[in-house]
């Protein structure tokens, strides 16, 4: 069930794979993170590379929420979801003339410049415009953290923002140049962090002036019960992945001594990932030697993370099942070994037919799908209120083709 809606409803109705969300559940987690961080009254910017579909986004753009964009897509997207400029920081190590000079015209809230030739490209186009562009500087903090090396963004290898004393000089810079507006400092150490640590350490080495901050973690691991399984994604039943109070204890204590600064938080995975799941039908089950795999019509196209980072989904059927239990793999249809959603989970061996669903999918899901294989990209549904409906139609085989010349 999501939300009192059973998932096999929507799947029966739109087809599967599907995307369903919950906003009660993206909405949950905005307002507890918004509560742990009150006494900061911090301006949330979702991350919408996260899940940018629109609805998702309006839902938490009437939160009052903020977002941060990494294109020039993303910033139009944000702003018809509804999201106000003054609320919306742009990050991001390439940002184009064209995404830059966007940026400006909107008048975004911060671009966060993330090396010397950016700051001064900027200055240039922000004079051109006869605008004042708000900048925050980006600085790497040298801080190891994140659940998989791809997603470690705040150390000293990683191409993102500048080192400590370069943030400083170029602080001044910022703050000599007439056509720019310092802002602030931005900070992201990485995704799927789920302790408060390395957030304080990387808090010590900005010294407070952080104002930003991203990618606390999701608990992907916690295993559902096996066997017949009834869930449903109900606002307050969630264990949160980070102690979000926890968290607000350690950043509301590192920022006592500066009263005058504003903190933004920049969370993406954390407010939507627990609330989508991606609806799948059994295809076939087959043996090959010792090994068991329920083939299903969702693949690697539609969600990346277990072949890109060998990411844990949990998999449940969407109905009790007396079929006995098995050790499977559950793989999609692509032509990759890596095509596994799923590998070695105690399931019902399902046949044909049977609806799964792979949760904890609402992010980094459908925004990282292709048409790999020349493959229809999945609808999305938004339930809300006790009520379903489509925010992103299934793609047709003119889709696939409607670009080419
Ligand atoms: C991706 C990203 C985020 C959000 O990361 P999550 O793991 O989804 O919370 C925040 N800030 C920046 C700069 C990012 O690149």
């Amino acid at each position: 069930m999501v939300d009192g809606v059973p998932a096999e409803t929507i799947a029966r109705a739109v087809g599967t794979p599907a995307y369903v969300y919950s906003a009660a559940a993206v909405r949950q987690r905005y307002r507890a993170l918004a509560d742990a961080f009150s006494s900061l009254s911090p301006l949330i910017c979702y991350a919408l590379k996260a899940n940018p579909n629109r609805a998702v986004c309006a839902v938490l753009a009437k939160e009052g929420a903020g977002a941060e964009v990494v294109s020039g897509g993303e910033l139009r997207r944000a702003l018809a979801a509804g999201f106000r400029a003054e609320q919306i920081v742009f990050s991001g190590v390439g940002k184009t003339p064209d995404e830059l000079s966007l940026a400006v015209r909107a008048g975004v809230l911060a671009l966060n410049v993330e090396s010397e030739a950016e700051l001064s490209a900027l200055a240039r186009l922000a004079r051109r415009l006869g605008r004042r562009a708000a900048v925050s500087i980006r600085v790497n903090p040298g801080v190891e953290a994140g659940g998989h090396r791809h997603l470690a963004t705040g150390h000293g290898g990683a191409k993102f923002g500048v080192a400590p004393a370069q943030a400083l000089m170029l602080c001044r810079r910022a703050r000599r140049e007439p056509a720019l507006e310092l802002r602030g400092l931005h900070c992201h150490i990485g995704s799927q962090i789920l302790s408060p640590r390395p957030y304080a350490k990387a808090l010590g080495v900005v010294l407070g002036l952080v104002e930003r901050r991203g990618g606390m973690g999701v608990r992907y691991e916690d295993e559902p019960d096996t066997g017949p399984i009834r869930r449903r994604l109900r606002p307050g039943a969630r264990k949160a992945a980070l102690d979000c109070a926890a968290l607000a204890r350690t950043v509301v204590a590192a920022l006592r001594p500066w009263p005058r600064l504003r903190l933004v938080l920049e969370p993406g995975r954390y407010l939507t990932a627990e609330a989508g799941l991606l609806l799948t039908t059994v295809l076939y089950r087959k043996r090959v030697g010792p090994s068991r795999f329920i083939v299903v019509d969702a693949a690697m196209n539609d969600l990346a993370r277990p072949a890109l980072y060998d990411a844990y989904h949990p998999v449940a059927p969407a109905r009790l099942s007396d079929a006995a239990e098995a050790v499977v793999d559950v793989v999609g249809p692509v032509c990759e070994t890596g095509d596994v959603l799923a590998r070695a989970r105690r399931l019902p061996w399902l046949g044909a037919g049977e609806i799964l669903a792979v949760l904890k999918t609402g992010a980094y899901g459908f925004s990282m799908s292709s048409q790999y294989n020349s493959r229809l990209r999945a609808p999305e549904v938004l339930v809300e209120g006790g009520r379903w409906r489509l925010i992103r139609k299934r793609e047709t085989y003119e889709d696939l083709v409607r670009h080419e010349r």
